[in-house]
């Protein structure tokens, strides 16, 4: 599939006159039409809900977008549970998805009524005693070990990952949450990331639905809601195909009808706790071109760096790059495409091929609309870019203001060695 920047140079250059390089953009266009396809792939389930993974976005203008298509927000730490509830998201649209769960979060998302999902048997005690009691609805993360495969090709490695109860966990656990007075069940696992083809959902659906029915007839739990979590991916390369949500809705509607509905569990809510494939494609991490570099190779460095967008540096994740106003030359040239860090894994291309690049350009940076801006940290002492927003009328909002030195010296009380700065 063609990569096509949703910017174009002309755009940006008029942009650029008011917020500096580098940034991140959203579409909101694209948001709209991709939320819209999710709701209606899942309208044959009168309870399904997406909350939408704040970690992977965590921009109240972003998630207020959204909300417009009944989204509400699937929480990890303190300060996500205290975005979603200033933004005025009702308790029981926030689902609270953590592990290594500190006390203090849990006696906050009980207090904002946040369905709470466990992740070990251990964190029942644990939950009963840092808010005096257990709530009436729970949710337990499965975690089946092995390795999660679809048609003999594995998919992801459950069996390494830290989180979720195990088989026999999850019957125990049950059991000694019903006999706790606990009345809604939930199920939720997450066995596979970043997955482009439209078989995980339906065969992760199998899978917890022929769990649910075994722990309703074993321990007489009332499952109310099954939660599939994040994982569905996106293309990043352009080679890949990307999934078709229409056609993982009807996978996921032919094992509910299949599993459940004969079980007598027809009026199980689907839940889903996506990041990824809501945001990814909607963003462009936009930066400039200010410097080449002839040595042992070609390199081209930019104003942006790996604090802006983590992925490559972490993963070796591929982002496909477009150079603004260059989409149809040939791509001819070699580079390593590398911010300033002083880190060797600071580059967001190694020998990518792209157009001759020279300084000045602008390159759109693909699919940083999740795990994107999120994941920056300061290293270097470099700041966190500004958050824009594309609208549908082609206007640009300011979404995030960039960092400044003094953001950065903030948390330190010498504030005052600060303000003698000069610049
Ligand atoms: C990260 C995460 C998600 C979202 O994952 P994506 O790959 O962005 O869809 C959902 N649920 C939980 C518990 C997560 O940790």
């Amino acid at each position: 599939m063609e990569k096509r920047a949703f910017v174009t140079k002309e755009m940006i250059e008029e942009i650029a006159k008011t917020y500096p390089t580098p940034f991140h953009i959203y579409d909101e266009k694209g948001i709209r039409a991709n939320a819209k396809a999710l709701k209606e792939a899942f309208a044959w389930n009168p309870g399904y809900k997406e909350f939408f993974a704040v970690k992977a976005t965590p921009n109240p203008y972003l998630i207020d977008i959204l909300r417009d298509y009944g989204c509400g927000c699937d929480c990890s730490s303190m300060t996500e549970l205290m975005l979603s509830h200033a933004m005025g998201v009702k308790g029981e649209d926030i689902m609270f998805s953590s592990n290594d769960t500190p006390v203090e979060e849990f006696v906050y998302a009980d207090k904002i009524g946040a369905t709470i999902n466990l992740d070990d048997i251990t964190h029942i005690e644990f939950l009963e005693k840092a808010i005096g009691h257990l709530p009436k609805t729970l949710s337990c993360r499965f975690n089946p070990g092995g390795y999660f495969s679809i048609s003999n090709s594995i998919m992801d490695n459950p069996g390494d990952a830290k989180y979720g109860f195990t088989t026999e966990q999850m019957f125990e656990g049950y059991r000694i949450l019903k006999a706790k007075g606990v009345e809604n069940f939930g199920i939720h696992a997450f066995l596979a990331s970043n997955t482009v083809t439209n078989d995980y959902y339906p065969e992760l659906a199998r899978q917890l639905f022929e769990l649910a029915v075994k722990l309703k007839e074993e321990t007489g739990a009332h499952i109310t809601f099954i939660n599939l979590s994040g994982g569905i991916g996106v293309p990043y390369r352009p080679d890949q195909e990307a999934n078709d949500i229409y056609l993982i809705g009807e996978g996921v509607r032919r094992a509910y009808e299949e599993i459940l509905v004969p079980a007598g569990m027809d009026d199980v809510a689907i839940y889903t706790e996506l990041g990824r494939f809501m945001m990814a494609p909607y963003g462009h991490l936009v930066t400039q071109v200010i410097h080449e570099k002839h040595t042992h190779k070609e390199y081209i460095g930019v104003d942006a760096c790996a604090v802006n967008l983590m992925r490559p540096a972490m993963y070796g994740a591929y982002h496909h790059i477009t150079v603004l106003g260059k989409e149809n030359a040939p791509c001819d040239h070699k580079y390593d495409v590398t911010g300033s860090l002083c880190e060797n894994n600071d580059k967001f291309a190694i020998d990518r091929m792209l157009p001759e690049i020279e300084i000045g350009d602008y390159l759109a940076i693909h699919d940083t609309g999740a795990h994107g801006f999120a994941m920056g940290y300061n290293y270097n002492g470099k700041l966190k870019s500004a958050e824009l927003l594309l609208r549908e009328d082609g206007s640009v909002k300011l979404i995030r203001r960039a960092e400044t030195p003094r953001d950065y010296f903030a948390t330190f009380d010498c504030l005052d060695i600060y303000d003698k700065f000069e610049f």
